[in-house]
């Protein structure tokens, strides 16, 4: 069998990225925000129905950019069940981690444990939509109102996912998103940030560029700018959201169907709705069960991923230790599956039935 990853990049057909892609060629105007980086932000805007949106290199700095725009120093409430990139950000940034469990369902921070972890040092909440299912958007907001917290999402899962009818990317003081090569939406590499006003939206526009516009230097700033290449392959990619959404569906409904019988946990149903299908994560019943199906699929050649282990708060390199009980137990017992529009519905049978084996 060929060698099956976690995901696999969706590629448009080539002649219509060249086709793009040619007019920043012709023009030899390759990178700083030519004219592909401002329609497809443009596109983004309208796609998302969102009116502050910068388009960025990665979906890591746009973490940075926003601690850096709500001038956060000092402790940072946050999810220890994310991609590494949610912790090191705030780190990064002369910030503190505190770490809050997660719920057990959602796999999202759990805002129930949240008030407990407040004191006089904390100055925000960063959160991460986890596989694109939403935080309690509405008890996260209660609590950083009553606290003076702002409150930053992490939505590098979440693009195409709506919740109460809009973008859940619209959502906190600032969400971020990731259009790395590996998600739902891509650039190859690349991100956005989307500004709840616009007075944060032009500080981080002015950010994105080195805290100066030409001769004028106003700030302290970073690269975060991305080029007409990457542009150019959002821009051919966003017309096959449908295609790719619809896809994904198909073959997570697939999956659900046939892992059904086995005694699995997976994302509840009540999460499907306004969803993208970003990932299929499948969690044993133990860390013992969860290696034994990983060797037999690796040993066909099938090479899921452990999303998201370790749990956060067991970083080695984390200078206060603490304990998130439920993530760490979850982060050693889950798998996502391989789920990507060309993955064949036979080769999920196949997956299918060597999972059966393995927690029988
Ligand atoms: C992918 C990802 C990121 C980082 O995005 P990059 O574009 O690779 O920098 C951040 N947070 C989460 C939850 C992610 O999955």
């Amino acid at each position: 069998m060929n060698r099956i990853n976690v995901t696999q990049t969706f590629l448009p057909p080539f002649e219509e990225y060249e086709k793009i892609l040619k007019r920043a060629w012709d023009k030899k105007w390759i990178t700083n925000n030519g004219e592909l980086v401002l329609e497809l932000e443009e596109k983004l805007k309208a796609y998302l129905g969102v009116e502050h949106l910068l388009f960025t290199n990665n979906g890591t700095v746009v973490l940075q950019m926003a601690l850096q725009a709500l001038e956060i120093k000092g402790d940072v409430i946050t999810t220890p069940f994310s991609y590494v990139a949610t912790t090191n950000a705030i780190l990064w940034e002369g910030s503190n981690p505190v770490f809050v469990d997660i719920d057990p369902v959602s796999f999202c921070i759990d805002p129930s444990k949240i008030e407990a972890s407040i004191t006089e040092n904390t100055k925000a909440i960063l959160a991460t939509h986890v596989f694109g299912v939403p935080c309690d958007i509405e008890a996260i907001s209660k609590i950083a109102e009553k606290h003076n917290l702002k409150v930053i999402y992490d939505g590098a899962h979440a693009f195409g996912c709506t919740y109460n009818d809009k973008s859940l990317l619209s959502y906190g003081d600032i969400s971020t998103c990731s259009f790395h090569a590996t998600k739902v939406f891509h650039t190859v590499e690349g991100g956005c940030i989307i500004a709840s006003s616009k007075e944060l939206y032009d500080k981080l526009k002015l950010y994105r560029s080195f805290g100066h516009y030409g001769d004028d230097y106003y700030s302290v700033g970073i690269n975060g700018k991305n080029s007409e290449f990457h542009a150019a392959m959002g821009l051919a990619v966003l017309p096959h959201m449908d295609e790719i959404l619809s896809k994904r569906m198909e073959l997570w409904n697939q999956y659900q169907n046939l892992l059904a019988p086995l005694n699995l946990m997976f994302l509840s149903n009540h999460f499907l709705k306004n969803f993208n299908y970003g990932y299929f994560p499948c969690i044993f019943n133990s860390k013992v069960e969860l290696e034994t199906a990983l060797r037999l699929l690796n040993d066909h050649n099938i090479f899921p991923r452990k999303y998201f282990y370790p749990s956060l708060n067991t970083l080695p390199f984390l200078k206060f230790k603490s304990t998130c009980p439920i993530s760490e137990n979850i982060s050693q017992r889950i798998l996502c599956l391989p789920l990507y529009p060309d993955l064949k519905s036979s080769e999920v049978e196949v997956i299918c039935s060597i999972i059966k084996e393995a927690a029988q």
